[in-house]
């Protein structure tokens, strides 16, 4: 690849973190000025730009070097995390900072009428829900036999529809839940949007670039704090 001597940061295009973390980076006093086609904005004050992609792929923009950083979900971050590690693969990136926006947790939630007691109520069921990796993880440590259904999307009427007996999805407010007359029984995860880098600092002047703006995302959390 191409030596950059420029800090790219990848952010979520459009979607629940997406505002926050451009406010977040703006607040560091980054500029930029947005391309046509609005999915590379190019810093103005500091040799610093952003990609504007999907979520899901900032993780692997980090392994493969294209972004220096990204502004994830630690959910996102696990999930893909723990996808690795059950395939005895290296994981090429790491959560540096927690950032304190988008937080929510990652959590089990059965039909109201169902009993639970404790993990080993959920054995052989089925459950559904888009982080398997994670799922089968926590199902392993409680010793627990289930069948992980993978879903992308509405995994919340899964078992009403009759696909799943039990999910494993994000909760925040519960309302999601509720107005599915689901109820959280067990958290896997607690999340926040984080600061993901590469494992080490990058070598020339972007290692420098990262530590000024780490910094400067460090001052401005403790001043909202
Ligand atoms: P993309 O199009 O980028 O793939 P997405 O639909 O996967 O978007 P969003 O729904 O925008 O993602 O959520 C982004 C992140 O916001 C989640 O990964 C999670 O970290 C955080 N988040 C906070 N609260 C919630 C919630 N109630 N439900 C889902 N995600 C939440
Ligand atoms: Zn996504």
């Amino acid at each position: 690849m191409k030596p950059r001597d420029r800090l790219r940061i990848a952010v979520q295009k459009s979607g629940r973190l997406s505002e926050v973390s451009q406010d977040l980076l703006a607040r560091c006093g980054l500029k930029f000025r947005h391309s046509r086609d609005k999915l590379f904005c190019f810093g103005e004050s500091l040799a610093i730009d952003l990609l504007l992609v999907r979520d899901d792929d900032i993780p692997g923009l980090i392994a493969d070097g294209v972004c220096d950083l990204g502004i994830v979900g630690r959910n996102v971050l696990a999930e893909q995390q723990a996808a690795l590690q059950s395939r005895e693969a290296v994981v090429p990136f790491r959560e540096l900072l927690p950032l304190g926006f988008g937080r929510c947790r990652l959590s089990i939630a059965i039909p109201q009428e169902l009993d639970y007691a404790e993990p080993s109520s959920l054995q052989g069921l089925r459950i559904a829900t888009t982080y398997p990796a994670l799922t089968a993880q926590w199902l392993q440590q409680a010793g627990v036999t289930a069948k992980v259904v993978v879903l992308s999307g509405s995994v919340e009427i899964a078992p009403k529809l009759g696909t799943a007996d039990a999910i494993c999805d994000l909760v925040s407010s519960g309302a999601t839940l509720q107005a599915n007359q689901l109820r959280e029984v067990a958290g896997i995860l607690d999340s926040e949007a984080v600061l993901a880098a590469a494992p080490g600092l990058p070598p020339d002047e972007r290692g420098e670039l990262q530590e000024l703006l780490l910094r400067r995302i460090e001052g401005v959390i403790q001043v909202r704090e």
